[in-house]
């Protein structure tokens, strides 16, 4: 039996590396639905295609292919994932993640994942609107504050330079356009389990989740991944 578990939350609450721990100690693969939509703003960016040129979007977009290869993001056969995650990557994603054409672009390749096992995915909408029926939901968030030392302290171990308020500035303001779009804006979905993690460890949310998964999905599935 497959199954999905659904993570929605905002930007830096710590998705991305809960969700990815969380697939592979339950031996299932991982979809990081926010790497779609940096790939599209960026070739829809490059090709001068604006946000609002709703005709000229939509012939663009179907000349576009994007490709998930294990951890790869393709786009159009060339490899994107290091581009993607760049500033001007979130705020490109944040800004064409709102257009209602790029999200139903994208809807297609979000849902069909789920044919080749289970999954789970993260995002913004995934238990919302790809996939409404997950077996279990989380929505993961923390403070502005903890999300923007998060990355901050991200980017810093990486050997980047980082301007701390700056990148809250950005948070607040990735915040707000991901809330207040129109199409799919960020909310808790239905039936998710909410989890504030700016006092958190990862691993503490990460054992969160799987103690909720345990007690949702059947017993056979987890005793597989022990
Ligand atoms: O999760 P990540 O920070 O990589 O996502 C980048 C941007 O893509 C988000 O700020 C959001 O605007 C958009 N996004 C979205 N729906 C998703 C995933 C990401 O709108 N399911």
């Amino acid at each position: 039996m497959s199954y999905v578990i659904t993570i929605d939350g905002p930007a830096g609450a710590g998705k991305s590396s809960v969700a990815k721990d969380t697939a592979r100690k339950l031996g299932i693969k991982y979809l990081d639905t926010g790497a779609i939509y940096r790939a599209i703003a960026l070739i829809l960016n490059a090709s001068e295609v604006k946000p609002l040129d709703d005709d000229i979007m939509r012939e663009a977009l179907g000349k576009i292919s994007i490709v998930l290869k294990g951890k790869a993001v393709l786009v159009n056969g060339f490899d994107v994932t290091g581009e993607i995650r760049t500033p001007e990557a979130d705020e490109l994603a944040s800004v064409y993640s709102a257009v209602p054409a790029v999200r139903e672009a994208l809807l297609g390749l979000q849902k069909e994942q789920e044919k080749h096992g289970s999954i789970v995915a993260e995002g913004r909408d995934v238990g919302s609107v790809v996939f409404p029926d997950a077996k279990v939901k989380f929505f993961l968030t923390a403070s502005p504050e903890a999300r923007a030392e998060r990355r901050y302290n991200e980017r810093i171990s990486k050997g980047k330079t980082a301007d701390y308020d700056e990148i809250l500035r950005a948070i607040t303001e990735r915040d707000k356009n991901d809330s207040s779009r129109k199409t799919a804006p960020l909310k808790i979905p239905e039936g998710a389990i909410y989890l504030d993690t700016s006092d958190m460890t990862e691993e503490e949310a990460v054992n969160f989740i799987l103690n909720e998964v345990k007690n949702k999905v059947k017993e056979a599935i987890i005793n597989e991944t022990e």
